[in-house]
């Protein structure tokens, strides 16, 4: 029978340094998670661990690509299920006896030894794609072949040694042993290769023990690889999508106690690595590098410096050279007066990244969408906006007149703020002032109010509403912009004032529930206001009318067949889930027949107009709205239907720009629908704010 006295002594010694150098490193990993700004994310832990059970441990976003996916998934799931394996193999090292009971230890052989064989083939499959397939959006990685490497390796030594004990312990005809190990289908199919190549007892007890002790080498150098590399995701994923944002996709975080940090001219937003929260912090810790949301961003997709990626390796890149210097610091090898010298000498966060990336940004949510590990882009690359705009006034001169003009007229156009309501005379719709507390407010919003296109968007909507005797009033020209344009340039402060203001107009004039045209005004009244105090029930038109429509209160006549596809704005899709409710709308249309494309819903590609990009001029690349027609242009629509101003103009436009003005119109679903009314009602008073409520 073979001794085992070796085994204790090796597996201590291996276990106390590995264990202590991954200590130390996670030490410091964590160090700079305890040091960072803070940032609550414990609370509402039943929806935290039903995103742990769907995307943590159900990989839910990985099958977005089923080939990677199911590689990826069988590889984690292998992990979870080899777990104990890996305890039982360290126990062994001092008890090679030890065993659970034979009723729950001779299945779970059989699983492990199934699962090795299963995650190997996934680990050749990995290898295949990085070596063979080349998929665009992964970058060759030595460190991640090495990976792949070890995983492999740790599943043929343990299979190897399972099948040399199991054919050392057949020569010694021990039964027990025996007994034991022949659950293990592949181990045993390898013992008998092992046995029918003629190795001895003694040769197999040898092979045994080195797969053992490879094994156990290979475990504990992964372990300490795993935080000084992109694959800490494997400790740090689970946590990441646990403590993901459970706060409305569309809102933006709130600065808070904004007047008194601008008066003590404090540094706003992101520039320098203390500026991040700790949450930020676990972000970048997470990123796998997969390149998901680097091949679906519009800005990358269409030639601009933006990736998405790269914001997030390049925040990681400071980080961990921050924490370097803040090491050399406190290791008492250096004063500490050449330690403070050491971290001025290393440049802000801010003189890394390229501002051009940061405006590029049309913070359509693409990249969070397709993120596996749930990491939050948007609020990096606009903590970064906060910073250029609020503390160090640095931005473009476009971006400065839009401020300008929202400053001084309160919409991005510069339009004289007086004329605001032009668009309703003639048409005795009511204001708030006129008629308080009206039964819906509908938001019109600065395009739909000035905007000569939107503005046909705002009386087919009025004409719809008006047919199904909604009560409605306008703000006219007390309505500001909602905010959305300010906000997202990155001037917080004037987001702020346009937001109390509007809010305070409506609940003056006791608004509870709104309707809004446009997507960016609806995700900012809805998702944004209440951080101000502003709480109302918020629907976009898309849905209000397919609510008409559902209830029988609009008579449509039917139309010549025409074929539809439903460009999704961004601002109603990914960032508020709103994906079905403007195609049932357009599918209640007698004669629309709806057609898709192939990125529409979660994959639908930005009109390249978000962000407040709709006010900066796209000199870089191909323009964005040309990809999204082309795209759209699959389909062979007679028209496109959108839900927003702002895609109405970006579509229309790059139809021009295709020369197909004549074959291919832009419309808003609230136009399809006004066009097929049977009966279309003249705007009167009485359709006004008080009539037929309810
Ligand atoms: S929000 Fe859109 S444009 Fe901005 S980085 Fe993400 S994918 Fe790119
Ligand atoms: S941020 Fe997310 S999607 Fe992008 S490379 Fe990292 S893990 Fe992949």
């Amino acid at each position: 029978m073979p001794t085992y006295d070796h085994r204790a002594p090796l597996v201590a010694v291996m276990l106390l340094v590995a264990l202590g150098l991954f200590g130390r490193t996670m030490w410091r990993r964590f160090a700079v998670l305890r040091s960072a700004r803070p940032e609550t994310r414990w609370d509402l832990v039943a929806t935290r661990a039903k995103a742990l059970l769907t995307i943590g441990l159900g990989q839910q976003k990985m099958f977005k690509e089923p080939a990677s996916g199911l590689l990826h998934a069988f590889t984690f799931w292998g992990f979870c299920v080899l777990g104990l394996r890996t305890v039982q193999l360290f126990v062994h090292g001092f008890a090679p006896d030890f065993a659970l009971p034979a009723l729950v230890q001779r299945p779970y052989d059989a699983v492990v030894d199934v699962t090795e064989v299963v995650v190997l083939a996934a680990i050749l499959g990995f290898f295949w794609r990085r070596l063979v397939v080349k998929p665009t959006r992964i970058a060759y990685s030595g460190e991640a072949l090495l990976i792949l490497g070890f995983i492999g390796g740790l599943m043929v030594t343990d299979l190897w040694y399972a099948a040399a004990h199991f054919g050392a312990r057949h020569l010694a005809n021990d039964a027990a042993a025996l007994h034991h190990l022949a659950a293990a289908p592949f181990a045993n199919l390898l013992a008998g290769t092992l046995l029918a190549a003629g190795f001895d007892a003694a040769t197999l007890q040898l092979q045994a023990e080195a797969n053992y002790f490879v094994h156990l080498a290979i475990i504990l150098t992964f372990l300490n690889l795993l935080p000084m590399s992109k694959h800490f995701h494997v400790i740090t994923s689970l946590p990441n999508v646990f403590l993901s944002r459970l706060e409305p996709k569309g809102a933006l975080a709130l600065v808070t106690d904004l007047e008194a940090r601008l008066e003590k001219e404090e540094s706003l937003g992101l520039a320098q690595a203390e500026d991040l929260n700790w949450k930020q912090v676990l972000d970048l810790y997470t990123c796998t590098e997969c390149g998901r949301c680097e091949v679906n961003c519009p800005a990358w997709q269409s030639g601009k410096p933006l990736n998405p990626k790269m914001i997030i390796l390049d925040l990681r890149d400071h980080v961990y050279a921050q924490s370097a210097v803040a090491k050399v610091a406190s290791s008492g090898g250096v004063s500490a007066e050449a330690a403070g010298a050491g971290e001025k000498s290393l440049p802000p966060l801010i003189a890394g990244l390229n501002p051009d990336a940061i405006w590029a940004c049309t913070t359509c949510r693409s990249c969070s969408e397709q993120c596996p590990v749930m990491i939050e882009h948007i609020d990096k690359i606009l903590d970064v906006r906060r910073h250029l705009v609020m503390t160090r006034n640095e931005f473009s001169k476009e971006v400065a007149t839009t401020l300008k003009n929202l400053e001084n007229k309160s919409n991005p156009w510069g339009m004289a703020a007086n004329k605001r309501a032009d668009w309703m005379k003639g048409l005795a719709i009511p204001t708030l002032a006129e008629s308080p507390n009206p039964e819906w407010l509908y938001f019109v919003g600065c395009a739909g109010s000035f905007d000569d296109r939107a503005k046909q968007v705002t009386l087919a909507v009025v004409k719809v509403l008006q047919a199904a005797g909604v009560p409605f009033a306008v703000m006219g020209k007390k309505e500001k912009c909602s905010g959305d344009p300010a906000r997202r340039i990155g001037h917080e402060y004037l987001f702020q004032e346009q937001a109390k203001e509007n809010i305070a107009t409506m609940q003056d004039g006791g608004v509870r529930k709104v309707i809004a045209s446009c997507p960016h005004c609806f995700n900012t009244i809805k998702n944004e206001y209440p951080q101000l105090g502003g709480k109302f029930e918020v629907v976009h038109h898309s849905d209000v009318i397919g609510r008409l429509l559902a209830e029988g209160r609009l008579t449509l006549q039917q139309g010549a067949a025409l074929r539809v596809v439903y460009h999704d704005s961004c601002y109603l899709g990914r960032h508020n889930d709103m994906y079905e409710q403007p195609r049932e709308t357009l599918a209640r249309v007698p004669g629309v027949q709806l057609v898709e494309v192939e990125r529409s819903r979660k994959l639908g590609m930005c009109c390249g107009a978000g962000g407040a990009r709709m006010f900066m001029e796209e000199k870089m690349g191909t323009r964005i709205n040309d990809l999204r027609v082309g795209q759209l242009m699959e389909a062979q629509p007679q028209v496109v239907a959108v839900a927003c101003p702002f895609c109405l103009t970006m579509v229309q436009d790059g139809i021009k720009g295709k020369d197909l003005q004549d074959s291919v119109q832009a419309r808003d679903l609230a136009e399809i629908v006004a066009d097929a009314l049977q009966a279309p009602v003249a705007p009167s008073p009485e359709s006004g704010a008080n009539a037929n409520p309810g």
